[in-house]
């Protein structure tokens, strides 16, 4: 009689529950691990573009989330005093890269996903540790509160501070702090009308996108010392960008204090040996956390989730298949960073030259910096389905 084979999946944010019902569908008995009492996420809005929507597609959930989300790209890059650098248009991000890219609360992600999956697959208040990694003739072996479990295959989607990378590889330096803050937020904004818009100013951005359900997405990044924290993050944001173009100041007239999240960013600098070892296979922020300033991180996550599921039986593969791309869009994410989080005066004004006749002779550069990226594809179908293709014709 052929035995079920079991993965043990360490960590319920977006990575571990696309990897979770991935490898349900090819066939695994899955239990995933949370050590936080539900799977609500921490975080406010996440931008999927279309390579992890393609992902998506491969277990199902492409085209929900197409409907459920807002789509990107109308709008532009524009400086704090309100002139536009270059635009851009939801159509040709679509007809760019064959799909749209969009945007959605995170907590919707998280519940379509968690709801590929059988009603116990998911374990909540479950701090999980890696015993042993296992090999080819040994389970891999993972302590939960409610006793050992022996998995086939464990995915450690354990986020950026994961423990079990800690494990695996102690020597490798783990994440450095990437020089910036950030503050998120997600607040209904009646009666003001905008355009979606990304607003590069001396060391600081600041974003405002709708969500297809009303509300709007906003966000900030600014160059900091690691480790500030402000007593109300409402007035700090007021500080540093309320003299911004609209609709800034709107927003933040409507946001209460307990709306801003603020978070430091960190990033996986030097690529991990590997993204496995024995039956161990790390994937999203555990393996190679970067900078948001390209959208990348949760939807590299993603990627890395199919792919598993895809040579679950060849880690090395898996390995082969994921290290070279995620350490190529992790040092685009850097150089993005770099370029929109720019303090020197003089390069401002010489990346804003730039950036305006760039944009007038060819596609905007929001466009440009998904090259390579968005046109991404998984290793066997289905792609964008049917009625999400665009007609290049
Ligand atoms: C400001 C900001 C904006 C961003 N915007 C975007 C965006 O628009 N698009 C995008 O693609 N990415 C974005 N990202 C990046 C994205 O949030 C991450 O890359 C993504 O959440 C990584 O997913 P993950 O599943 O690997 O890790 P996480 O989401 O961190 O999940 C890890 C999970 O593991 C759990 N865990 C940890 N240790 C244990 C343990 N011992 N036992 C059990 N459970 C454990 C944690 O509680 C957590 O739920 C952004 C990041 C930031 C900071």
């Amino acid at each position: 009689m052929t035995r079920t084979k079991r993965a043990v999946v360490i960590g319920g944010g977006i990575g571990g529950l696309t990897a979770a019902a991935a490898l349900h569908q090819s066939g695994l008995r899955v239990t995933v691990l949370e050590r936080a009492p539900s799977l609500r996420p921490i975080g406010a809005a996440i931008s999927l573009s279309p390579n992890a929507l393609r992902a998506l597609d491969v277990i199902g959930l492409g085209d929900e989330i197409r409907d459920l989300a807002a789509w990107q790209g109308d709008g532009g890059l524009r400086t704090p005093g309100g002139r536009w650098l270059s635009r851009s248009s939801a159509e040709a991000a679509a007809a760019r890269f064959g799909g749209p890219l969009v945007l959605l609360h995170r907590s919707t992600l998280i519940d379509r996903l968690a709801g590929l999956l059988p009603p116990d697959a998911v374990r909540t208040s479950a701090d999980a540790m890696l015993a042993d990694p296992g090999d080819h003739d040994r389970p891999a072996r993972v302590r939960t509160p409610g006793g050992e479990l022996e998995a086939d295959l464990v995915v450690a989607a354990d986020g950026i501070h994961s423990a079990v990378r800690r494990t695996l590889f102690p020597d490798h330096p783990g994440p450095v702090y990437s020089g910036f803050t950030t503050w998120r937020l997600v607040i209904p904004l009646p009666g003001v009308e905008f355009a979606s818009h990304e607003t590069w100013g001396r060391g600081r951005i600041w974003g405002t996108h709708p969500l297809k359900d009303g509300r709007v997405y906003a966000y900030a990044a600014a160059v900091t010392p690691a480790g500030g924290h402000a007593a109300d993050e409402k007035a700090e944001l007021l500080h540093r960008y309320g003299d911004w173009h609209d609709p800034i100041p709107e927003v933040l007239a409507a946001a209460r204090p307990e709306d801003v999240l603020r978070h430091d960013v960190h990033q996986i600098a030097e690529p991990l040996p590997a993204h496995h070892r024995g039956r161990v296979a790390l994937l999203g922020d555990a393996a190679h956390a970067m900078p948001p300033n390209l959208g990348q991180g949760g939807n590299q996550a993603i990627e890395d989730a199919v792919v598993l599921a895809h040579h679950s039986q060849d880690l090395a593969a898996y390995t082969a298949a994921r290290q070279p791309r995620t350490t190529a869009v992790t040092r685009q994410a850097v150089k993005v960073a770099r370029l929109n989080l720019m303090s020197n005066r003089a390069g401002i004004a010489a990346r804003n030259a730039a950036i305006s006749v760039l944009s007038k002779a060819g596609p905007a550069l929001f466009l440009r910096s998904f090259d390579g990226i968005a046109d991404w594809r998984p290793p066997q179908p289905p792609y964008a389905s049917q009625r999400t293709q665009v007609d290049e014709s």
